[in-house]
C-alpha cells in the first residue's frame, strides 16, 4: 500500500511559514506583499478560483486587490489596468485569470505583465529562466507544487527517471524543465509523453517518479506502472458520481485504487496537488515582495 502524500497538510504548513514571514516583513518594512487578481467576465469556475486566491492572501496577511471587469471590456482597457498594476508599489504580484474572453489576445496580456510581478510565471522571460535554471525568475505554481511534493517524497532524487504525461505550457513542459536541471533537488532523467506516443505505457512502466497531467480520468492504470513508483496526479476532472448521477465527483488522471497498490507513494485527488497550487502562488508573491524590497 502506498504512502498517501498529503498535499493539504503540506500546503497548510507552507502557508503557516509564509504567514510568519509576512508578519516579520511587515515589522521590517511597514508593508506586506500584495497580490492583484484580475477577472474578466463572469465564468463561475474562474470566479471561485479568484475568490479562493483572495481569501488565501488575507489568511497569510497579504494585501489582496481584486479587479473584476465585464466580459465585453475592450482589450485596451485591460492593457491599461495591467500597466497601472505594473506601476503600483503596493502590488508585488499580478495574476490575470485565464481563459480571457475570445476577443482578447491572451499572450499579449501575459507579455504586458512586468516579469518581476508575473507570479503565475507565464511571461516568456520567466519561461526562459525556467529552462536555463535561473532562480531569479518565478516557477509556475502547479508544477512548483508538484516539485515540492516530489522532493519531500524522494530525498535521493539524483538520476531518477521522471516521466511526465502531458506537455502543456502550464504543467507538463515546465515540470520537465524544472526536474531536468543539474541541481541537488532535481537532476532527473526526464521523459515527456503525449498523445503522439503510440503506447505511453512503454514509458510510464519505466518511471521511478510519474507526474500525470493529461486531463483525462483513468489515463494511468495499474498495469502501466512499476512497483515502487512515486505518483503525482495533477488531473482535476469532474465526473458524474458513480453512486448518484445527480451529483458530481472530482477525480484525477490516475486510476487510484489500482495504482496505489503498486506505488510507494501517491497523491490523492482531491487533497494532493490542488492545495499546493495556491500555496505556491503565495510563495511566489512573497518572493516578488522580497525582490522589490531587497533585490533578492
Ligand atoms: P492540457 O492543456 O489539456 O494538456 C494535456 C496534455 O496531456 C496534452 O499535452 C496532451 O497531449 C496530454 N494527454 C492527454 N491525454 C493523454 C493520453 N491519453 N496519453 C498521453 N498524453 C495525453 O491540460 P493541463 O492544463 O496541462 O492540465 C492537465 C490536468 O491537470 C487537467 O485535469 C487540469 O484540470 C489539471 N490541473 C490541475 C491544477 C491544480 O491546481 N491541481 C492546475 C492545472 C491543471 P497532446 O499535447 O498531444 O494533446
Amino acid at each position: 500500500m502506498a504512502m498517501i502524500i498529503d498535499g493539504k497538510q503540506i500546503a497548510s504548513e507552507i502557508r503557516e511559514e509564509i504567514k510568519s514571514e509576512a508578519a516579520a516583513l511587515k515589522e521590517r518594512y511597514g508593508a506586506v506583499p500584495g497580490l492583484a487578481v484580475v477577472l474578466v467576465g463572469d465564468d463561475p469556475a474562474s470566479a471561485v478560483y479568484v475568490r479562493n486566491k483572495g481569501r488565501a492572501c488575507e489568511e497569510v496577511g497579504f494585501a489582496s486587490f481584486q479587479h473584476t471587469l465585464p466580459a465585453d471590456t475592450p482589450m485596451r482597457e485591460l492593457v491599461s489596468l495591467v500597466d497601472e498594476l505594473n506601476a503600483r508599489s503596493d502590488v508585488d504580484g499580478i495574476l490575470v485569470q485565464l481563459p480571457l474572453p475570445g476577443h482578447m489576445d491572451e499572450s499579449a496580456i501575459i507579455d504586458r505583465i512586468d516579469p518581476g510581478k508575473d507570479v503565475d510565471a507565464f511571461h516568456p522571460a520567466n519561461v526562459g529562466k525556467i529552462l536555463i535554471g535561473d532562480e531569479k525568475g518565478f516557477l509556475p505554481c502547479t508544477p512548483q507544487g508538484c516539485k515540492v511534493l516530489i522532493n519531500r517524497a524522494v530525498p535521493d532524487i539524483k538520476g531518477r527517471h521522471l516521466v511526465v504525461v502531458g506537455r502543456s505550457n502550464i504543467v507538463g513542459k515546465p515540470m520537465a524543465a524544472m526536474m531536468l536541471q543539474k541541481k541537488k533537488d532535481a537532476d532527473c532523467v526526464v521523459t515527456v509523453c503525449h498523445t503522439a506516443a503510440p503506447d505511453i505505457s512503454y514509458y510510464t512502466r519505466q518511471a521511478d517518479i510519474l507526474v500525470v497531467a493529461a486531463g483525462r480520468p483513468n489515463t494511468i492504470t495499474g498495469p502501466m506502472v512499476k512497483e515502487g513508483v512515486v505518483v503525482i496526479d495533477v488531473g482535476m476532472n469532474r465526473i458524474a458520481h458513480p453512486d448518484d448521477p445527480s451529483k458530481t465527483k472530482l477525480v484525477g488522471d490516475v486510476k487510484f485504487d489500482e495504482v496505489e497498490k503498486l506505488a510507494s507513494a501517491i497523491t490523492p485527488v482531491p487533497g494532493g496537488v490542488g492545495p499546493m497550487t495556491i500555496a505556491m502562488l503565495l510563495s511566489n508573491t512573497l518572493k516578488a515582495f522580497r525582490m522589490h524590497r531587497e533585490g533578492s
